[in-house]
């Protein structure tokens, strides 16, 4: 495994780069804490629940049917995503398809219904995770999602699978919600996060739950800084 160094001035170097996965339930802090580690590091934030997302927004715009798995993977295959690294304007990163900015589009209300039915079907996770491999290639990556550790880099030199009550989960996304601009109500917030969180852990495809060799963080109580703290804390004594 590779090792983490402390450098004196506190930023942290490894040679070669090794990649991060951190997987969790949705709000459980993946982002924010991926993000806030990958400027630590000095590395590149994958986001790929933004790639399932932006597949799920083209296929809901296509008209495609949710329930007809091999029109959505030959959708998969026919879609090219462009997944760009954090920037001023997507501080999370970018995601493009035929040169259309989809970013804004992927956190409305409509993707969160279905998303979870379409990252069900084998052959789009196939398409997406082939992609995310390539991203995660060149290594200096943090990547974020349900899979990562379990699949989509089973060699990955750390793993964190980050988690939270469904309560404080739906707290943490109501109120970035709210922050947005978004009316909506918390119980509905709830609800629509332990709907996803059954169907993303019921599926057969690579159903969420942590890697065995991951470390398992609850951030319940936790500031996102501290989290990045506890990660470093295992990065460095790995
Ligand atoms: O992380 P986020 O909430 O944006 O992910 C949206 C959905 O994408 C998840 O609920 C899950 O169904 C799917 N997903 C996945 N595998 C990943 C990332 C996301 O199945 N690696």
């Amino acid at each position: 495994m590779d090792t983490f160094t402390c450098l004196p001035a506190g930023r942290l170097r490894v040679t070669p780069p090794p990649t991060i996965a951190i997987d969790g339930p949705g709000a459980s802090g993946k982002n924010t804490v991926g993000l806030l580690l990958a400027q630590r590091l000095g590395y590149r934030l994958v986001d790929t629940g933004a790639m399932y997302r932006a597949l799920t927004w083209l296929a809901l715009a296509t008209g495609l049917d949710f329930d007809d798995p091999e029109a959505l993977t030959g959708f998969a295959e026919a879609t090219p995503l462009r997944v760009l690294p954090s920037s001023a304007q997507h501080p999370q990163g970018g995601l493009y398809a035929d040169g259309e900015d989809l970013t804004p589009k992927l956190h409305l209300p409509e993707v969160d219904a279905k998303v979870s039915e379409l990252s069900r079907v084998p052959g789009v996770r196939r398409v997406l995770v082939a992609q995310q491999r390539r991203l995660a290639a060149e290594g200096g990556v943090v990547m974020v999602g349900r899979d990562i550790g379990a699949v989509v880099l089973p060699d990955a030199a750390l793993k964190v699978y980050l988690d939270a009550s469904p309560q404080e989960r739906a707290r943490r996304r109501h109120q970035q919600l709210r922050a947005d601009g978004a009316d909506v109500a918390y119980q509905a917030v709830l609800e629509d996060l332990r709907h996803r969180d059954t169907l993303d852990q019921e599926r057969e495809a690579s159903p969420l739950r942590p890697a065995p060799d991951a470390r398992i963080i609850n951030t319940e109580r936790l500031t996102p800084q501290q989290v990045v703290d506890a990660i470093l804390q295992h990065a460095t004594a790995s």
